[in-house]
């Protein structure tokens, strides 16, 4: 029977996306193994086509249904997808008794969203590792985040491995201890700390010390033995360059080199029309050339409606916009490229670290905040956009910091900076690198690994 390693992704497109790269990544380092990823499937719903990812015959998918609460509207939709995985335990045991009667399972490698799946994994006694797609500073925070004191609000907040957090950058949550993601996250550190390795896109030229503290136990509250830290990145989707819809690609093929600052802000970040207005006016105060990818609060509204009358025509021969999606990851690789005004999303941030792209640090949900503090003050890659109180980013910011990235001496440090940690990523991932070493001994870890799989008589 062949060595098979199970991957158990989170309910959602880029969750599975992320488990797909890494599956690939496994069998670059052991083709040997094969990989049998679980997709989380909401009941009546069509299968996702697996056919579209490119994936050899080494990675095969199956359909896990997923079961969510009657009662959903009492949660708040960031927790629907714990809660889900949580009803959805049943369903994983059957899939992974099934795949254990014909393949030999090594390990399961679950999104760190999954962590009450590890219930089934340890009745069944199967080695489990959690893959966290997003840096290790963001994992530190996590992890302490049942320690922070409660009423923290605007106060200096010390974690190991982080610079000082101001409580205004931690996520809301955190910070208020009734909350019910201060019990997931207190449950998420326990799962994490008995698992038997936590898988981290990152690198340590990048997050030495978070890395540092992670690999030291630091972060747990609970004593306890300390898992292996596997830092495997960057892990980043190559760029497709077929996909130039918009005509983004052929219009960057028409600019100098490193003169076009992007503004894209994943797939949520999307604005009023007020602050479309300002980053519009910004753009023309900065006098940069830029590629502006505009997601709005109206979906109807065309380009025209939606920025400042005229905005398009006065701009034409310095900028292009595209509105709701473009090919980011391929602009971010064309040599036109020389800024990225980002939301800080952490493929995003990887995507332009592995580029050598220098950032305009922009957040807008989630742990966002978080990861400008850390490229600011950590990796320094980025200058900080400041929000005035009522939230609005000002065309004036706006426009002094991308003139500042393109045209000052301090915007000359960060992009000679961002292109050595290019480097770094290269090294890292390079045969003898530490993303390469930490690969070559999770294989060489399952291709020991031996377990006896219990059977539970009632399921
Ligand atoms: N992305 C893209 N085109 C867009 C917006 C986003 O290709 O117009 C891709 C981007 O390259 C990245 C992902 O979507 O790979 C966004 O992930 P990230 O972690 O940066 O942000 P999230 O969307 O999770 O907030």
């Amino acid at each position: 029977m062949k060595n098979t390693i199970v991957l158990y992704p989170a309910l959602g497109r880029g969750h599975l996306l992320s488990m797909i790269e890494l599956g690939k990544l496994i069998l670059t380092h052991n083709s040997s193994f094969s990989i049998k990823i679980l997709i989380p499937t909401p009941p009546n719903t069509t299968s996702i086509d697996t056919t579209a990812f490119g994936c050899d015959s080494s990675i095969t998918f199956h359909h896990i249904t997923t079961v969510s609460s009657s009662s959903t509207t009492t949660l708040p939709p960031h927790l629907l997808a714990f809660d889900t995985c949580r009803r959805t335990n049943q369903n994983f045991h059957h899939a992974l008794q099934s795949i254990s009667k014909t393949t030999n399972l090594k390990a399961i490698v679950m999104d760190f969203m999954n962590y009450s799946a590890k219930e089934v994994t340890n009745t069944l006694d199967i080695p489990t590792y959690f893959y966290y797609t997003s840096g290790a500073s963001t994992l530190c925070v996590m992890l302490n985040c049942p320690s922070v004191p409660k009423n923290s609000k605007k106060s200096l907040i010390q974690i190991p491995g982080l610079p000082t957090i101001s409580s205004e950058d931690m996520p809301e949550a955190a910070l208020d201890s009734e909350s019910v993601f201060h019990n997931i996250f207190r449950d998420l550190a326990t799962s994490m700390r008995d698992s038997d390795g936590i898988i981290i896109n990152t690198f340590d030229a990048i997050e030495r010390k978070a890395i540092n503290a992670l690999k030291e136990g630091l972060c747990y509250q609970e004593k306890g033995m300390i898992p292996p830290v596997f830092c495997i990145g960057p892990v980043t989707s190559a760029p497709c360059v077929e996909e130039d819809k918009n005509g983004c690609l052929s219009w960057l093929d028409s600019q100098p080199s490193q003169s076009v600052v992007l503004l894209s802000f994943g797939s949520l970040g999307r604005f009023s029309k007020t602050q479309l207005k300002e980053i519009a006016f910004g753009l023309e105060k900065s006098e940069q050339r830029f590629l502006w990818v505009v997601r709005s609060d109206s979906d109807e509204e065309s380009l025209e409606e939606l920025l400042p009358q005229g905005f398009l025509e006065r701009t034409k021969d310095k900028g292009m916009v595209v509105k709701n999606w473009a090919p980011q990851a391929a602009i971010l690789s064309h040599d036109s490229v020389g800024g990225f005004v980002t939301h800080c999303g952490w493929n995003s941030v990887l995507e332009a670290v592995c580029e050598g792209v220098p950032l305009v640090a922009w957040p807008l949900y989630a742990e966002q905040k978080l990861n400008r503090v850390v490229l600011v003050e950590e990796m320094k890659v980025a200058l900080a956009l400041k929000e005035s109180k009522d939230g609005l980013v000002s065309a004036t910011e706006l426009g002094n910091r991308v003139k500042e990235l393109m045209e000052s001496e301090k915007g000359k440090e960060i992009r000679e900076r961002v292109f050595n940690m290019k480097m770094s990523a290269v090294e890292a991932r390079a045969r003898g690198g530490t993303s390469c070493v930490a690969l070559n001994g999770l294989a060489e870890l399952w291709k020991e690994e031996d377990h006896l799989m219990l059977y539970s008589p009632n399921t």
